[in-house]
């Protein structure tokens, strides 16, 4: 079973949506639960999930499938998208905006009331199984506005916007998924928090869930808690010396 914290109404609101054919949006910076968040609700409501990390070369035919040269000649093979759409699985789109606009094409008539897939290679129109759901995620954080998504199409998706959790939550989700005590879990938190503060300053993103994760790993593994907090959660955030320098001086205050 996986474990996930639920931090607000996520959970009955996914379940109202999957319930009605709806596809989701999240919204959130990096590394605060939402991938973990739809394997959790992908176990709950029983059906498989296929993921896809997107990129700028990420076409259509990847989502969709293509056609393979083997031994006896081509054959077609689905993609991911393709998959749930016939198993009435869950698509997840991660980083949605980072894909090539093409996939817009395959993906608006899935997003709305008419659940069908058009695979332009094939001729074939699908019409998704009933317990198809498309998911996608994206992190307003870095999107430049160039990037950022239609009207068109987020008006098609119920929209979710996550964050990191409140203090307590989030000091239990450090402690479950490093196996740390309460007091490092709390100091670690009680940092990432100073460091959010300073985020507007200096940094592309703040801190995330994951990296208090890591740096809880690393200290219950012995690298002294200073060590471990410059490589799980200080030098992944910047390049720049004198910015890790500075936050160096958040973790000599709290620890
Ligand atoms: P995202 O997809 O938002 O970048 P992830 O879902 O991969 O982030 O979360 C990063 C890590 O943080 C997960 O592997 C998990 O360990 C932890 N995590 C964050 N939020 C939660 C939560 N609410 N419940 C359980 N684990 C969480």
């Amino acid at each position: 079973m996986t474990f996930y914290q639920p931090v607000g109404h996520e959970v009955e609101l996914f379940r109202a949506a999957a319930d009605n054919g709806l596809p989701v949006l999240i919204k959130g910076p990096t590394g605060c639960g939402k991938t973990r968040f739809v394997r959790y609700m992908a176990e709950q409501l029983d059906r498989p999930v296929y993921t896809v990390a997107c990129h700028d070369d990420l076409t259509a035919a990847d989502l969709v499938g293509r056609h393979l040269i083997g031994p006896e000649g081509t054959y077609w093979q689905d993609g991911p998208l393709t998959r749930a759409v016939r198993e009435g699985g869950i698509c997840y789109l991660d980083e949605v905006v980072e894909a090539r606009k093409d996939t817009t094409v395959v993906l608006h008539p899935l997003a709305d009331d008419r659940r069908e897939l058009p695979i332009e290679r094939t001729g074939e129109v699908l019409n998704a199984a009933p317990g198809f759901m498309l998911v996608v995620s994206y992190n307003p954080g870095y999107q430049s506005l160039l990037k950022g998504m239609k009207p068109s199409t987020r008006q098609r998706f119920v929209s979710l916007s996550f964050d990191y959790p409140a203090t307590e939550l989030e000091q239990t989700i450090v402690m479950e998924e490093s196996g740390c005590d309460r007091d490092l879990a709390a100091q670690l938190v009680s940092l990432a928090q100073s460091v959010r503060n300073l985020k507007d300053h200096d940094l592309e993103e703040a801190a995330s869930t994951r990296l208090l994760i890591h740096t809880a790993h690393l200290v219950r593994a012995g690298v002294p808690v200073a060590r471990a907090c410059r490589s799980g959660m200080i030098e992944p955030l910047s390049d720049d010396e004198a910015t890790v320098n500075a936050l160096m001086e958040v973790v000599y205050a709290v620890f």
